[in-house]
């Protein structure tokens, strides 16, 4: 297994008016489990199907290590491929679909049942391998292919599309730590594209954020979380998302219409800013906290767990997310205190300081 490298990687899809991957260079790490989150649209799936050879790109070159693979068809790239739905031969029995990418490259009998038993096994498959496929619900055919999927060792890569879209919610749980099982068995190189951030930050080692055909940050869960370098990633991850007041450096002040809410770091120009502080580190705190804006509540979110208050700085809205019960009433003024270690500061999108 070898890193998967992308040189100047780009696709257009109309001759080069609009690029729905953007130019990129980019190295996923061999053995490592990786999600690749964005919207829909934003280039997930070509950037996938670029890695599988199912698409040769625009522009730019692609390394399976020391191999340069970028004119090379799937069938000469050792992938293995799971997609949004299963697909299957349907009259064979689970267990020889399962069987079927490691018969068909010529494995020992032994070590075919082995892996057989053993994915069947981590996927809860096992009472159903005489089964025929077609008899099974389309959840369960999913989790099938996911095991073909999965059962090859030594491939250059596991490429999942959206793979648990038909699968029953309850189950996604359990499947998505059950995959992480595998990987740490296997350390296979997996890339696994979702729109869903749990699915992502749930799975993955590190999670590639991609907005409108560009990779906009990649980290581990927590730094996207705790240290998003983009709005997009501030707005993207996170329930609700992070809030995001816009702001004006003016006399080394950072001030929200005319009322300052902290100091501006040094050397940032004066001009406009955005504000960006996740709901979970707001707080609603006693006057002159700082940094620090007066707000007036104009709702609250009883959620159960915890409750959402909205408020307004101004006429900005700001969502604090705060325990259950928490004694704000509608119309309210309060104070609301932004962490100075929490609170970003954001131009043109992207991340120019900390408040
Ligand atoms: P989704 O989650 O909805 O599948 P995605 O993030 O996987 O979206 P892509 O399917 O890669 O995004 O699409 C990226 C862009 O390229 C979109 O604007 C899409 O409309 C366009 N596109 C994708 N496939 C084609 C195609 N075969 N021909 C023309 N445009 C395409």
């Amino acid at each position: 297994m070898a890193d998967i490298r992308l040189e100047g990687v780009g696709h257009s899809y109309d001759g080069g008016r609009t690029w729905a991957l953007k130019p990129m260079t980019w190295t996923w790490q061999s053995s490592r489990a990786y999600a690749l989150l964005g919207p829909s649209g934003c280039g997930k799936t070509t950037l996938l199907n670029i890695i599988s050879g199912l698409i040769t790109p625009t522009v730019g070159r692609i390394w399976f290590g020391e191999r340069e693979v970028t004119g090379v068809p799937t069938a000469g790239r050792n992938i293995a491929q799971v997609f949004q739905f299963p697909v299957l031969y349907e009259e064979m029995s689970v267990y020889d679909n399962l069987a079927f990418p490691l018969r068909n490259r010529k494995f020992p009998k032994k070590e075919v049942d082995q892996r057989v038993r053993q994915v069947s096994q981590l996927l809860g498959l096992d009472q159903v391998l005489r089964r025929r496929s077609r008899r099974l619900d389309p959840g369960r055919q999913q989790i099938v292919s996911l095991g073909r999927g999965l059962v090859r060792p030594q491939v250059a890569a596991v490429l999942l599309d959206e793979p648990l879209t038909v699968v029953d919610p309850a189950l996604k749980w359990t499947l998505r730590s059950k995959l992480k099982e595998i990987h740490r068995d296997t350390g296979h190189t997996l890339i696994y594209v979702t729109h869903d951030q749990t699915e992502a930050l749930t799975f993955a080692d590190e999670v590639v954020v991609l907005n409108d055909g560009a990779i906009v940050q990649a980290g581990e869960p927590a730094e996207l979380f705790l240290s998003p370098s983009h709005e997009f990633v501030g707005h993207f991850i996170g329930s609700p998302g992070m809030n995001m007041v816009p702001a004006e450096i003016a006399g080394g002040v950072v001030r929200v219409g005319a009322a300052g809410v902290g100091a501006a770091p040094d050397g940032l120009p004066p001009g406009p800013v955005r504000i960006g502080v996740r709901p979970e580190f707001v707080r609603i705190a006693g006057p002159g906290a700082s940094p620090g804006a007066g707000a007036t509540v104009t709702g609250i979110d009883r959620m159960g767990a915890y409750d959402l208050v909205h408020t307004r700085v101004g006429e900005h809205p700001v969502i604090v997310k705060t325990e259950a019960g928490s004694a704000c009433e509608p119309d309210a003024a309060v104070f609301l205190h932004f962490p100075a270690d929490r609170t970003f500061l954001f131009r043109d999108e992207v991340r120019c300081g900390s408040l």
